[in-house]
């Protein structure tokens, strides 16, 4: 098993050789420093992705770039769950969970082909840190604080729990709580919401980070900008400067002010993957960790499951964040003790990730005069901070972050402007409403297999058509890429053009997710997907090995964190807390 990637900030992303696409780029460049904008905002994660659609579509103009890859941060390393957040019934915080709820219907319907409902299972043992019936009140809050919409709780026995979950550890099993949350595709969230902005007017550029904020008056009036791919530097002017940069979020602030404060309070949480089968499960499953009592999942993720999440605090700089063996051994044993007949080791992690949770810190909140879970801070010099929040809730925070961002206008850019968010109400790419079996009969009728098929639509929803298309231009696009995988050659060439992939980790890990889903994290891909980007962004020869050379020694470059074999056994001797 390998591990996750680390960001490598800064990283140049080579000149190519063909003239074109390099000039285009320029020409990207070009258009963001020319005139200025009403927003510019730094980070390419949810948070930013979420500001640049609301302002977009309220009519702004606005410019979005991020330093590395979009959702390169932790917006693609959580635990890809839109949900109310059953932790935030315990700590008495109704009104988060209600406006998490509210959220998750929206995302459901707007963004339907990314976030999908999914059923869970809480069981509860004895000497767990809550009894069954102090969950049972939580999911029963839970649905609630829902307005009863979607499917409701169900309480099961000690016998129906089994019947759902049988490789559930019978010893000490009281019954479990059924219910309903969904799961989504983080990373294709935000790539996805970052294309709806560009179509509302939006300029979105990846790979350019900020080095530096530009003032005018002790105002902040814009940030210089390097583009990474040409080596570029230029200032983009912008009325109000939005930080949204997740868990960079201090480094970007004392860009404005040398003595800020720090904002936010950093835990890592990792998340490793095993195949499904070695697990037994069927539904999303909710329990408390026999080691701490932490409320942890196992998730499925068709034949594979995911096992998160650890909560680590950390001074570690984000680009740093790993797995180590305290991390595995952890994960691995809280799952063994639920799962007894697993037996999972080390041996069985496919692939890992990690992220930093950007948190608002407790002293920090007075200042800001928010909730915990996000806050929107004006700096010194005018530039607006957005900190904390989750990827359930980003399309609330976006809108009230363009709000804040609207009143800092200058006064004669300031009215007009929609007072509302219109957001809630608009699908996503591709989540349009539209009768697919017409796409299903023409794939099946190219000779697509039923998997490619379901892989398409998951990730693409109505824009699979657009797939199909390229296929039929060039018939070699509808080959896989990978023996172990559904996904075509067509998904890295819409990638390149309209996703903004610029290298094959940005296809592998990012877009199409082999780098999670195989246990060489897409490896025997790496020279197609290269040749494929190269073909679209002019690369020659040497370039297209180079890049792909890339991608194989970033998965080697990853520690495999090694756990004793003693300490991941079966169930473990944990004393309940
Ligand atoms: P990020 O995604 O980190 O984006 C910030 C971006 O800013 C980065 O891409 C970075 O490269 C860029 N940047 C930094 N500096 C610069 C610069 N100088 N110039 C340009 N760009 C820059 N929430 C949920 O709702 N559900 C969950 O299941 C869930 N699970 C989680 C599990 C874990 C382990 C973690 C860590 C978090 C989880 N969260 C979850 C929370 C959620 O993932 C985060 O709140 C959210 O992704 C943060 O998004 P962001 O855009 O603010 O930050």
């Amino acid at each position: 098993m390998e591990g996750e990637s680390r960001i490598k900030n800064d990283t140049p992303v080579p000149d190519g050789g063909d003239q074109s696409p390099l000039a285009s780029r320029r020409a990207g460049l070009g258009r963001l420093t020319a005139a200025p904008l009403d927003l510019l905002v730094i980070g390419g994660g949810i948070t930013g992705a979420g500001i640049a659609r609301d302002a977009a579509m309220r009519g702004l103009s606005v410019a979005l770039v991020e330093q590395r890859d979009l959702a390169s941060g932790t917006s693609s390393r959580s635990s890809r769950l839109v949900h109310g957040g059953l932790r935030y019934l315990e700590q008495g915080q109704l009104r988060l969970v209600f406006e998490a709820a509210r959220e998750r219907r929206i995302l459901l319907e707007t963004a339907s082909h990314l976030v999908w409902p999914l059923e869970f299972i809480f069981p509860v043992h004895a000497g767990d840190r809550l009894p069954l019936w102090k969950v049972a009140a939580g999911v029963r809050l839970y649905d609630l604080l829902a307005l009863f919409r979607g499917r409701r709780h169900r309480m099961l026995g000690r016998r129906r729990t089994l019947d759902a979950e049988p490789m559930l550890r019978e010893r000490g099993l009281r019954g479990a709580a059924s219910y309903f949350d969904a799961q989504c595709d983080d990373a294709r969230l935000v790539i996805t919401t970052a294309r709806a902005a560009i179509q509302y007017g939006a300029m979105v550029a990846n790979y350019m980070p900020v080095r530096r904020l530009v003032t005018r008056d002790n105002r902040v009036a814009g940030a210089e900008v390097q583009d990474l791919i040409t080596g570029i530097r230029g200032t983009i002017e912008a009325a109000v400067v939005i930080n949204a940069t997740g868990p960079w979020t201090d480094s970007v602030r004392r860009m404005e002010d040398p003595a800020a404060r720090p904002l936010l309070r950093t835990t890592r949480g990792v998340h490793i993957v095993v195949r499904r089968d070695r697990i037994g499960h069927r539904l999303g499953v909710a329990f408390f960790s026999p080691i701490d009592g932490r409320v942890m999942f196992v998730l499925p993720w068709g034949e594979l499951s995911y096992i998160g999440t650890t909560d680590t605090d950390t001074s570690e700089p984000p680009e740093a964040a790993g797995t180590d063996a305290n991390d595995m051994v952890y994960l691995l044993r809280s799952a063994n003790a639920l799962f007894p007949g697993a037996h999972l080791t080390a041996d069985d992690v496919i692939a890992t990730w990690s992220g930093l949770r950007p948190l608002v810190r407790d002293d920090a909140d007075a200042a800001s005069g928010n909730s915990r879970e996000h806050a929107i801070v004006e700096g010194p010099a005018g530039m607006l901070t957005v900190a904390g929040g989750k990827l359930t809730t980003y399309r609330a925070m976006a809108a009230e972050v363009v709000d804040r961002a609207i009143a800092a206008l200058p006064a004669r850019r300031r009215g007009g402007w929609p007072p509302e968010s219109g957001t809630a109400g608009e699908t996503l790419p591709g989540s349009e409403t539209s009768d697919l079996s017409a796409f299903g009969e023409r794939a099946f009728a190219i000779g697509l297999s039923t998997d490619t098929v379901a892989h398409l639509l998951r990730h693409y929803g109505t824009e699979s058509a657009g797939i199909l298309n390229l296929g039929m231009a060039n018939r070699s696009l509808f080959q896989r890429i990978h023996p172990g995988h559904p996904a075509i050659a067509a998904e890295v060439i819409h990638a390149t053009r309209r996703e903004l992939a610029r290298t094959v980790e940005d296809v592998l890990m990012r877009r199409i997710h082999l780098y999670y889903e195989l246990a060489d994290h897409g490896r025997a891909a790496a020279s197609r997907v290269a040749r494929l980007l190269g073909g679209e962004l002019g690369w020659d020869a040497e370039r297209i090995a180079d890049e792909a050379t890339r991608y194989r020694n970033m998965i080697a470059s990853v520690p495999r964190p090694v756990p004793a074999a003693a300490t991941t056994t079966t169930e473990p001797e944990i004393s309940p807390p």
